[in-house]
């Protein structure tokens, strides 16, 4: 067992290796480079808008179970709100035409039978040719596994897709999207129940987490960029913050939970994704209309879920490189055009953010997944973790906090 353990990383991935850690009774010191925790899921005081935003509203599965083991561990689990069904209401604008997506709650896909409860202009057959996904093969675009094309794909395939792998579908990893289809929709509506944390990310999956690190025993060192890992033989001995080192001790170990592009700076030879989609969310102050359900699906928009809060509507584009070139301004204008269109809300546009994440996820494609390394390093007592280290999922929540809880358990073994 490590004596000391230094988590280099405040996000979930650093925050989950704490928890599981420090719950364990061994020592741990986070250093995170900014001022808060949280990372790229957070939450912070916008002046524009005069509202508590998060970076971008992040919605989890009741499949997901290590995210949620991490909330209900947290003593958080309350925070976050799971709707009581797997049901998708979309919008199409094109055709201008509502219907929903309902998975029902149990095992069986018996929705594939059912019009009322698929998408509209589809067969249930449509969806059987989908399923050929789930033959496992070698990691190939999806597009070269199944037809990326016709009404189920689009309608129902598409959008769960590109929310849950932040890149083109068709051009993604049809082993990321077989993991993903394996641990939602292929389970039934049990595991696809949508959940959000209408407090604000922070409050549900962050700021407990530090409470019960440090109820724990654990610390917190904010401002704290490591620069360089010195190294002698196989350990690492001594972590370089630029403005200060701290010695790792033949006990201590060291876990490097900070972005691909982070962690490549700091292991120069270390292979990893280098390539990276946006994800653009705009958050406006306005209270919705009533009647209206916490999401709703847009079809042909630019927005392509919108977020209906007690206090704000937010809207979430995916693979949103396209828009980089777009100002927030203009971003926001073009977002709350699509939600004129989908909610009876004002002409004039209420006070808003525009929140552009550059570098949200790694590119999951098959070039990429393949440059994601395991939590063993060439040094024994250095482990990864991370949504972009080898969880077999893409970059989200449950990939973090697994890679976190798999980072303290490969330190408590070795
Ligand atoms: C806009 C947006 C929307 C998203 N939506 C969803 C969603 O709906 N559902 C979902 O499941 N996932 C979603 N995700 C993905 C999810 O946020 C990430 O997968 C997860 O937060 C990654 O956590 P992490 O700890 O691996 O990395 P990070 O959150 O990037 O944490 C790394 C931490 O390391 C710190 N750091 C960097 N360099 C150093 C250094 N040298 N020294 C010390 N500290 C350093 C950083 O400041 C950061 O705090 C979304 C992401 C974004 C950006």
């Amino acid at each position: 067992m490590p004596r000391t353990v230094h988590i280099i990383g405040g996000g979930l991935a650093g925050l989950a290796a704490a928890v599981g850690l420090a719950g364990r009774g061994i020592a741990t010191v986070v250093h995170e480079a900014t001022g808060q925790a949280g990372g790229r899921c957070r939450s912070y005081d916008d002046a524009a808008s005069g509202m508590r935003i998060d970076n971008g509203t992040h919605i989890l599965l009741s499949g997901n179970t290590a995210a949620l083991g991490f909330l209900a561990r947290i003593g958080a689990a309350s925070l976050v709100t799971g709707a009581a069904k797997a049901r998708f209401p979309f919008i199409d604008l094109a055709t201008k035409q509502r219907w929903a997506l309902d998975l029902g709650v149990g095992r069986l896909p018996t929705w594939a039978l059912d019009p009322r409860r698929r998408a509209p202009n589809t067969r249930a057959r449509d969806y059987v040719a989908l399923a050929r996904l789930m033959w496992p093969t070698r990691d190939r675009p999806l597009g070269e596994v199944i037809s990326c094309g016709g009404p189920a794909y689009e309608q129902v395939m598409r959008p769960l897709l590109l929310a849950a792998l932040n890149t083109d579908p068709s051009a993604a990893s049809s082993a990321l999207a077989r993991a993903v289809v394996r641990e939602s929709i292929a389970r039934g509506g049990t595991a696809c129940r949508p959940y959000l944390a209408p407090r604000g990310l922070s409050a549900a999956f962050v700021e407990p987490a530090i409470a019960y690190v440090r109820h724990h025993g654990g610390t917190f060192r904010f401002g704290r960029q490591l620069r360089r890992c010195m190294v002698a033989a196989d350990a690492v001995t001594e972590l370089d913050f630029g403005d200060g080192r701290v010695t790792v001790g033949p006990d201590d170990a060291v876990v490097l939970a900070v972005p691909p592009y982070a962690a490549r700076s700091i292991i120069p030879q270390l292979q990893a994704p280098d390539e990276f989609r946006a994800i653009v969310n705009a958050h406006f102050r306005i209270v919705p209309p009533p009647g209206l359900e916490p999401m709703l699906g847009v079809l042909n928009g630019a927005a392509e879920w919108i977020f209906f809060f007690e206090d704000r509507i937010s809207a979430t584009i995916s693979g949103a490189d396209r828009f980089m070139q777009h100002t927030k301004a203009e971003l926001a204008q073009i977002i709350w055009r699509d939600v004129q269109r989908v909610a009876d809300v004002p002409a004039e546009m209420p006070p808003w953010q525009v929140v552009r994440e550059r570098r949200a996820t790694f590119a999951a494609t098959p070039a990429q997944n393949a440059r994601r390394p395991g939590v063993r390093t060439a040094w024994r007592n250095l482990a990864l973790a991370g949504d972009w280290t080898d969880t077999g999922l893409p970059a989200t929540i449950e990939s973090a906090v697994r890679s976190g809880g798999r980072a303290a358990d490969f330190l408590m073994q070795s």
